[in-house]
C-alpha cells in the first residue's frame, strides 16, 4: 500500500512536470506561429505596396494618351480619316500632340498596318508638334519597327482570341512602348503609335523619385527597393541610395506586368521595421515564459520535497514513539516484578535482597536517563533556554570528564589518545551541556566503530576559539548521510546502526546545545575510515574576564542531566 502510494505521488510529480513542459512547449510554438503570422501579414502588405507601385509605373506610360480618351476614339473614323488625307482626324491629334510633350518619351511614329513601312529602308511617320501632323522621315531608330514586330506578332493572338478592346499597349520591355489600333467593325488592327522610351528620364526623373517617395527614405523608410537588371547584375534605381544592395537581405522580388522583362524589384526590410521589433518583445516573451517555467517547476519540486521529508520525519517520529515505549516499558517491567517479589516478602535472603535493590536502583537510573532525554528534546523544541553559562576552563572540564570515563572506555577496548592544551582561555560556557555533548559524542564514536576502536579527544586553541575534537576509527558516513545526521530522528540505514540502540536524538541535541553556548560543530567523516566532529566554541577576550568571573560567582545552575 506504502509502495503503491509512493509510485503514486512520484506518477503525479511527474504527470505535473510533463503538464508544465507541455504547456511551455505550446507557448513557446505560438508565440513563434504569431510573431512568423505577423511576418507574413506585413510581408504581404509590404508585396501588395511593390506590385502596386509597378502597376503605377506601366500606368505612367499611357497616363497621356488615356487621359485624352483613347479609349474613346472612334477608330473607324480614325482609319478613314487617315486613308483619305493621311493624317489623324482633330481630337486623336490633340491627343497625340499631349503625349508627344511627355518627356518619357523621344518621338511618337505611327505605321500603318498594311503598309510595309519598316521594310522600305526606315520610312516611317514621324508626328511634328508644331503642325501636329504626321511626316514621313527615314531616319527612325531601329526600336521603332522592332516594338511594331513585336505589337504585330502578339495582335496577331489577342485577334484570334476574340479581343474586345479598340486599342492595346504594349512593350518592347524598357525600349518603346506600342499603341495598336484596333477597328472593332472590321475586326483588324489598323496601325500601330510606336514611342521610343525616353529611358534617361524614366529612371532619374521618374523612377527614382517615384521609389523615394513610395517607399520613404532614411530613418521613416521600413522597405528599402532596389531597381536591378538581373541580366548583368547593375543597380538602376534605389529608394535608398545610401545602402548598398545584399542579395542575401532581400526578402521577396517583384517583376513588372509586361515589360521592362530584365529587371526586377528587390525588396528588402529595413531595421526599423516592426518585424524587426517583434525580436526583442519575442525574446522578453521567452525569457518571462523560461522564468514562470522555471518558477513552476521549482515550486512543485520544493513542494514535492518538503512532503517528503515531512513525511519521513513523521515516519520516524511514530517509529521512535514505538521504541521509546518499549524502552520505558521494560525497566518499569523489572522494577514491578521486583518490587512485586519484595512487597510479597517472599525474598528473606540478604544477598537476593541487594541484588532486587540494585536493580530496581539500575533501572530507575536508566528510566530517569531516557526521560532527561526526552526532556532535552522537549525543551529544546519549545525554545526554552535551559543553559546557565559562566566562564569556564574548558581545558579542566574536559580533562575531568576524561578521567571520569577513561576506563570505562578502555574496558571496551578503545585506544584513548588526548591532548588537551592546558594554556587555554577561558570560555563562556554551561558545564552540562558540554558534558551531555561530550557524553553523546564520545557514545557515538564508541557505538559505531567495529575493527579499529580508537578514540581521540582533542582540545586547542586557535586564535579566538577553543576547538575541542572527538575522532574514532569507524565505520565512518557517506556525504548524503552527513547531510542529514544533525536532524531529529534521523538514523543511517545501515546493518550497524540497525543493530545499535539509539533514536537518532543525540546529535541534534548536542548541536542545539553547541549553539545554545554560542558554538558551531562540523562532521568530517570518510566511510570505512573514520569520523571526527569538531565543535568550536569563541574564547572570552581578556578584558571581559574579569566582569565576567565576578558575576559568575552568584549565579547557581538549575540544569539537571
Ligand atoms: P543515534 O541515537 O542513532 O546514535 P544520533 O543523533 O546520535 O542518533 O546520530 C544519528 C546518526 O548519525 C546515527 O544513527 C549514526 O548513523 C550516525 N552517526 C553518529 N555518530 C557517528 C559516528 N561517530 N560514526 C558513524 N556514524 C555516526
Amino acid at each position: 500500500m506504502k509502495r503503491k502510494i509512493k509510485s503514486l505521488r512520484w506518477t503525479l510529480l511527474a504527470a505535473g512536470i510533463i503538464v508544465v513542459v507541455g504547456l511551455t512547449a505550446m507557448n513557446v510554438y505560438s508565440l513563434y506561429a504569431l510573431r512568423n503570422s505577423s511576418i507574413e501579414t506585413e510581408q504581404q502588405a509590404k508585396k501588395i505596396q511593390v506590385a502596386e507601385f509597378a502597376d503605377r509605373v506601366r500606368y505612367r506610360f499611357f497616363k497621356t494618351l488615356q487621359e485624352n480618351s483613347l479609349g474613346g476614339w472612334d477608330m473607324a473614323n480614325v482609319e478613314e480619316t487617315f486613308q483619305a488625307t493621311g493624317q489623324f482626324p482633330e481630337s486623336a491629334r490633340t491627343a497625340i500632340y499631349q503625349a508627344s510633350k511627355d518627356s518619357i518619351f523621344k518621338n511618337i511614329y505611327y505605321l500603318p498596318a498594311d503598309a510595309e513601312a519598316c521594310q522600305n529602308g526606315k520610312e516611317v511617320l514621324r508626328f511634328q508638334p508644331q503642325t501636329k501632323t504626321f511626316t514621313l522621315v527615314s531616319d527612325s531608330p531601329n526600336v521603332v519597327c522592332d516594338g511594331m514586330e513585336i505589337a504585330r506578332t502578339r495582335m496577331k493572338m489577342l485577334m484570334d482570341d476574340d479581343y474586345k478592346f479598340n486599342n492595346k499597349v504594349l512593350f518592347d520591355t524598357h525600349r518603346s512602348m506600342v499603341v495598336a489600333l484596333v477597328n472593332q467593325d472590321s475586326r483588324h488592327v489598323f496601325g500601330y503609335l510606336a514611342m521610343p522610351i525616353n529611358q534617361h528620364y524614366m529612371i532619374n526623373n521618374y523612377l527614382q523619385s517615384q521609389m523615394a517617395e513610395t517607399f520613404g527614405q532614411g530613418a521613416e523608410s521600413k522597405l528599402n527597393i532596389w531597381l536591378r537588371n538581373w541580366t548583368n547584375g547593375d543597380i538602376i534605381a534605389s529608394s535608398s541610395p545610401d545602402m548598398d544592395y545584399n542579395p542575401d537581405q532581400i526578402e521577396f522580388i517583384q517583376q513588372f506586368p509586361d515589360f521592362f522583362d530584365d529587371w526586377r524589384l528587390y525588396a528588402s526590410f529595413d531595421e526599423t521595421s516592426n518585424l524587426a521589433s517583434s525580436g526583442p518583445s519575442l525574446l522578453t516573451n521567452l525569457i518571462l515564459l523560461g522564468a514562470a517555467f522555471i518558477f513552476l517547476v521549482g515550486a512543485m519540486l520544493f513542494m514535492f520535497i518538503t512532503a517528503q521529508r515531512e513525511r519521513e520525519l513523521a515516519e520516524r517520529q511514530s517509529g521512535f514513539l514505538a521504541n521509546v515505549t518499549h524502552e520505558l516499558k521494560t525497566p518499569l517491567a523489572v522494577m514491578q516484578a521486583a518490587g512485586e517479589n519484595l512487597a510479597d516478602g517472599r525474598v528473606n535472603n540478604e544477598d537476593r535482597l541487594k541484588s532486587y535493590g540494585s536493580h530496581i536502583y539500575s533501572e530507575a537510573v536508566r528510566l530517569r536517563k531516557m526521560i532527561d532525554k526526552l526532556l532535552d528534546v522537549a525543551k529544546a523544541d519549545a525554545g526554552q533556554s535551559f543553559i546557565h553559562p559562566k566562564p569556564v576552563d574548558i581545558s579542566s572540564q574536559v580533562q575531568k570528564f576524561i578521567s571520569e570515563h577513561r576506563n570505562y572506555i578502555e574496558e571496551k577496548g578503545f585506544d584513548l589518545q588526548t591532548n588537551i592544551d592546558d594554556n587555554m582561555p577561558q570560555v563562556m560556557l554551561d558545564v552540562h551541556s558540554l558534558d551531555t555533548v561530550l557524553r553523546n559524542l564520545v557514545n557515538n564514536a564508541m557505538k559505531y566503530s567495529t575493527d579499529k576502536k580508537f578514540l581521540g579527544i582533542y582540545l586547542a586553541h586557535k586564535g579566538k576559539d577553543v576547538i575541542l575534537k572527538v575522532e574514532d576509527h569507524g565505520i565512518g558516513m557517506t556525504k548524503k548521510s552527513i547531510n542529514h545526521i544533525f536532524e531529529k530522528f534521523y538514523r543511517v540505514e545501515d546493518t550497524l546502526t540497525a543493530k545499535t540502540k539509539g533514536y537518532g536524538l543525540g546529535l541534534s541535541i548536542v548541536k542545539n546545545l553547541v549553539e545554545l553556548n554560542g558554538g558551531t560543530i562540523s562532521v568530517t567523516s570518510q566511510e570505512n575510515t573514520g569520523t571526527t566532529f569538531t565543535v568550536t566554541f569563541p574564547a572570552i577576550a581578556e578584558s571581559q574576564k574579569s566582569t565576567q568571573n565576578h558575576s559568575a560567582t552568584h549565579k547557581s545552575p538549575t540544569y539537571v542531566n
